[in-house]
């Protein structure tokens, strides 16, 4: 094996070209490609119009102008006043300042929030179509509870945890009398939900056959401490089947448990007690009483539905050791003051919890490597910190599934509607400890492939014949092995050298690509960074320019380089543009950058080659010359207008020139409204939301975006668009080239130099330094059974099997959807190729192949039992968002919560023990499928709230159409991680709490991150001394609402807190600007909209309430 990692002959490079051979475009007006004339730029002098040859800069120049900037302009506004500042570009739901923050009266800030009903219901359900009265939803599931297939149930955990038993206040404004403050427990709901837990409880992940249910129940709501239950050990261990009665294939028989019974309904449950009504206000309308199981008239608020009374009561056994609430101590509950009963019907901390089962993951799974020499192994959670030994498959790194066994036969598959898909991050960054992809060069032959299916040697192929031959894995296809590649083979039919090549025994390697594999049968040249910068009036008065101008000149030291060489293979170049372009020649013989201005933006053309694209090293004296000079040039600019389609045109043609890949940074500020292609009209009409057209807030205004971006996927030019807008700029259209060139797209709305820039700074050093692969593509082969068919990510596809990608970088995934087309086998299961070919920053062209192998299964209970719901809800929310661009967005949502019933239903039908039909039964691996869904049901794409702009949802949309599992996992359901809580000293990052408002106690300090944005709430009843040592100030009125920097302190708490951040934005791919919110303020909407888990402001669901409406629309389909 020769592992080779030198670069193959290349064309020399580096220096400017004297002859472009290649070149044709008609915009040199068939001048050859002259032969480095002493005045390169000569022929463009006169004829073309609008060309014309500049003096060196310096030379005061400033563009012309087209027009005094309308004061509008100058001051503006991002349209939402204080929140303006705050990037609200990624604060995607920032409040408006007229919309009032109200509490709903009847709920209370601790606890009862998800109850909180009557005056929510009409919100709460309107997503759903016709609602439910309140009563029907609440009574439902009124005193839901769990009974998690759980081994002894865990003592009830946190006495200290039930809601406060002072609280008055309904409203929830925060009244002084400091709701929070009445909480002694306000300390830890999470903890102790966590302890709870510890210790005795068996990873909850690793059960596979676990499931979770929850019965209704008479009493109020003993707090029961989660379902989570027991851990069944992992596959592998084959652990007593105790807690798995709810798969068919293992009968729990012997299991039911006489004491269980009370769980339910079919009948009517027991009536609450009386005391628990005192005070609860709801119960006049109907949300209060008794709690009800099905009742005859159930189905009537639901025009068409099936009634639920008439439905037979399933069978009342119940699997064994369901926690039984009557049975169970329950001190707490003992403890509460009635009215605190009666409001928890269901207990938030009695329905699954991420935390916990986040946590459970990380102590059960998170001290052993992951190894992948098994097949259809469900690795970790995402947030589970784990390494991973390649051993024959994929790391979860690059691919993750949504499910490890998949059905063999499509009607299995049709039936559970489970989707088949996998998110796959090709060029994924690895931790330090983990060995990148081996790069295997067979020389002159190239990669070993299938003669058949062109399916690349990987370790599922089987030698034959004494090693002679090959069977493909995929195809079945007989292949010769070449001679040189021949190998004899071991007694087990191996090759005797499987363990010396990776491509016969790792699952993720890289192939070096001969010169069949390039384009134009040429190797290519290194690719090319063209930064292009807005100089018009807005990005000149931000001070952008200056700061982007300062900045570049230390970022060029920073391109990304391969291996260990010593500079960067990428030649840079820039542009200048408002509604004109200026190119710049900064060839290093030069004294002074020199200036070429292209007018005529409808037929763009390069005005220069020679000097353009140069070596950083070479060229620096002038680079950096022509860096101080920009900002003076342009400083007095009353030009307003920009062009946009017209910029991306002359990057790709200068690429196109030198005959290379590359990517183009763009910075821009505005609606381009100039004269020019792909000029565009402000088209934004909020009135549209709810309406069937408002896909067309999310679709582009023109065509014209797509076809250039046809063109530069065809030129491998990548595009990364840095946005900094004032007001509307239309991101739907703006960033059609970035997504369908794998590019990237960051916005800064109302960008201030002194707010914004380390933010920009940060993001922009990250972008220029990654690593990316140029002028892609990307081809996922699968065994014989099943076929990729739908793709979701930033690409382009010209035919339905190749994912072009111009760039892409270790951040972009590609998730990919799976159908049958065949019948699978459980012997052989099914297996996934995923190659990727293409040019590394130094310009090899590469080949990096990763292969997965799943199981495949007859029964339902094995799909269910090895799914993943991170990656199932990364499909889930790419599909939705994909979904608005054609269909109305109620449609959208009332998919998902249909495909999101039908998996659960089919699962309760066939896999779940016989129960209740007033049980809500998950399975294990899923019962977070619910609280995830919502999370996605209600974020600002399916669900906006009356601040959030139509850009930012254009911006959210492209965004989480390249997230992987770990991002979109925090995106839609946020981190919120107790500051003050923990001892000072600890050293570990504070365990998380569940994204809702009752979690907050107002005598602590909280961070809350969802990969975007970074808040720290602050408690109106912390205290002084941890707020100067915080905030260096002394008292909690003097913190300044919405700073953006901690001041750096010497004590260990703002050591602590600060590192902390550091961390977490160092975990992150894009730079989280801080928002500091203080309790009561105004701002503080901004941060409890991404409290998740609370009715949204926009009418998104509470999770309780959510979970409520699952489970009718469970039992709808049961019936
Ligand atoms: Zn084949």
């Amino acid at each position: 094996m020769n592992v080779n990692q030198s670069a193959p002959p290349v064309p020399p490079y580096g220096q400017p070209q004297p002859v472009y051979p290649g070149h044709h475009q008609s915009s040199y007006g068939g001048q050859p490609g002259s032969t480095a004339p002493p005045n390169p730029y000569g022929v463009y002098n006169g004829p073309v119009p609008g060309y014309q040859q500049t003096p060196p800069p310096g030379v005061s120049r400033a563009p012309p102008s087209s027009g005094v900037p309308p004061a509008s302009t100058a001051q503006v506004p991002c349209g939402q006043g204080a929140y303006g500042q705050f990037g609200q570009g990624d604060v995607q739901n920032g409040p408006s300042s007229t919309v009032q923050m109200q509490r709903l009266p009847g709920s209370q800030p601790f606890g009862s929030a998800p109850l909180a009903p009557v005056v929510s219901q009409p919100a709460v359900l309107q997503p759903y179509g016709p609602p439910p009265t309140s009563a029907q939803v609440t009574a439902q599931l009124a005193g839901m509870q769990i009974s998690g297939s759980v081994n002894p149930a865990p003592p009830p955990s946190g006495l200290g945890y039930g809601p406060p038993t002072s609280l008055a206040s309904a409203s929830g404004s925060f009244p002084n009398s400091g709701l929070y403050g009445s909480c002694p427990q306000g300390q830890a709901p999470p903890l102790s939900q966590a302890q709870g837990h510890s210790g005795a409880q068996p990873p909850q992940r690793s059960a596979p056959q676990q499931a979770s249910s929850f019965t209704p129940q008479a009493s109020g709501g003993p707090r029961m401490p989660s379902m989570t239950g027991p851990l069944l050990p992992g596959q592998s261990f084959g652990g007593p089947p105790v807690n798995q009665p709810n798969h068919v294939s293992s009968p729990p028989p012997q299991a039911l448990h006489p004491g269980t019974q009370m769980a339910g309904p079919p009948g009517p449950p027991p009536p609450m007690h009386s005391s628990q009504q005192q005070g609860y206000q709801l119960q006049q309308n109907g949300s209060f009483g008794p709690a009800r199981g099905p009742q005859p008239n159930y189905g009537s608020p639901y025009p068409g539905a099936p009634a639920f009374g008439s439905q037979p009561g399933p069978p009342q056994s119940l699997p064994p050791k369901r926690l039984d609430p009557d049975a169970i101590p329950s001190p707490q509950l003992n403890e509460l003051p009635p009215q605190q009963k009666t409001r928890h019907r269901i207990d938030p901390d009695a329905i699954p919890s991420p935390i916990q089962v986040i946590e459970d993951d990380r102590n059960n799974r998170g001290s052993e490597p992951f190894v992948t020499g098994v097949r259809g192994q469900v690795p970790p959670l995402v947030t589970t910190n784990f390494l991973v030994k390649d051993q024959g498959n994929a790391s979860p790194r690059y691919i993750r599934c949504t499910s490890y066994n998949i059905p063999c036969t499509s009607d299995m598959a049709k039936q559970a509607q489970v989707p088949l898909a996998a998110v796959i991050k090709p060029l994924a960054r690895l931790p330090p400890e983990e060995a990148s992809p081996y790069l295997v060069d067979h020389g002159e032959s190239g990669p070993l492939r299938c003669n058949r299916c062109k399916a690349y040697m990987c370790p599922f192929m089987q030698f034959v014949e004494g090693g002679r031959r090959f069977q493909c894995c995929f195809c079945s296809c007989i292949n010769d092995v070449p001679p040189q590649y021949f190998q004899h083979l071991d007694h087990t039919g191996k090759r005797v050298d499987a363990y010396d090549r990776p491509e016969l025994s790792l699952g993720s390697y890289e192939f070096l690509a001969t010169v069949d594999y390039c384009k134009n049968n040429k190797f290519p040249s290194p690719p090319a960074f063209i930064f292009m910068i807005d100089v018009s009036y807005n990005a000149i008065r931000s001070g952008l320019v200056r700061l982007l101008c300062e900045e570049l000149k230390s970022l060029l030291d920073f391109l990304p380089r391969e291996g260990g060489a010593e500079e960067s293979a990428i030649r840079v170049g820039f542009v200048t543009y408002n509604k004109v372009l200026h190119f710049y020649n900064v060839k290093s013989s030069l004294a002074q950058p020199q200036m070429m201005v292209v007018s005529d933006v409808a037929d763009m053309f390069v005005p220069l080659l020679d000097g353009f694209l140069v070596n950083v090293n070479e060229s620096r004296a002038v680079i950096i010359s022509l860096l101080d000079q920009i900002p003076e040039m342009f400083a007095d600019t009353r030009e307003t207008e920009t062009v946009f389609a017209p910029v991306i045109q002359a990057g790709m043609e200068a690429l196109k020139a030198a005959e290379c890949a590359g990517k183009l940074f763009i910075f821009h500020t505005s609606l381009p409204i100039a004269e020019a292609p792909g000029k565009l009209k402000n088209r934004d009409d909020r009135k549209l939301i709810n309406t069937d057209k408002e896909k067309t807030l999310f679709q582009p205004q023109t065509g014209a975006y797509q076809a250039l971006a046809k063109e530069c996927v065809a030129q491998g030019c990548c595009v990364d668009l840095f946005l900094f807008p004032n007001q509307y700029v239309d991101v739907a259209t703006l960033s059609v080239v970035p997504q369908l060139t794998g590019g990237s797209v960051y916005k800064y709305a109302c960008f201030q130099v002194e707010n914004d820039q380390e933010r920009f700074m940060s993001d922009l050093r990250r972008d220029v330094e990654k690593v990316v692969g140029f002028d892609a593509v990307m081809r996922v082969r699968t065994s014989t059974g099943i076929r990729a068919v739908d793709f979701f990510g930033a690409f382009y596809m010209s035919n339905t099997t190749d994912v072009e990608l111009a760039g892409l970088d270790g951040e972009k995934t590609v998730t990919v959807e799976f159908k049958h087309d065949d019948r699978l086998n459980e012997e052989s299961g099914a297996l996934l190729q995923c190659a990727l070919l293409y040019t590394s920053c130094a310009g090899q062209r590469r080949l990096r192949i990763h292969n997965l192998a799943l199981n495949c299964c007859t029964q339902l209970a094995d799909l269910y039992r090895n799914c993943e719901t991170d990656t199932l809800i990364n499909y889930m929310a790419k599909f939705a968002y994909r979904g608005v661009l054609n269909s109305p967005v109620k449609t959208v949502r009332d998919t998902l919560i249909t495909q999101c019933a039908q998996i659960l239903a089919c699962y309760r039908k066939n896999c779940a023990s016989p129960s209740s039909a007033g049980q809500l039964i998950l399975p294990e691996c899923m019962k977070l499928l619910p609280v995830y869904l919502n999370c996605v049901l209600k974020s600002d794409v399916l669900q906006p709230g009356a601040e959030v702009t139509t850009d930012d949802r254009a911006y959210v949309r492209q965004l989480v159409t390249s997230m992987d599992v770990a991002e979109t996992n925090v995106f839609f359901y946020p981190r919120l991680l107790p500051l003050t809580k923990s001892p000072i000293e600890s050293t570990t990052e504070p365990p998380a709490i569940r994204a809702s408002e009752e979690r907050l106690s107002n005598g602590d300090i909280y961070l809350l991150e969802n990969g975007l944005n970074l808040f720290i709430w602050v408690g109106a009843g912390v205290q002084q001394g941890v707020v100067q040592s915080l905030f260096s100030v002394s008292s909690f009125s003097q913190i300044t609402s919405g700073l953006s920097i901690l001041p750096v302190l010497d004590n260990p708490l703002s050591k602590k807190v600060r590192g902390l951040i550091d961390s977490l934005r160092a975990q992150r791919s894009r730079y989280m600007k801080l928002i500091v919110v203080k309790q009561e303020d105004k701002l503080e909407m901004l941060f409890k909209h991404f409290l998740v888990e609370d009715k949204s402001l926009s009418g998104g669901a509470s999770y309780v309430d959510f979970l409520c409406h699952m489970h009718k629309e469970i039992r709808q389909l049961l019936s």
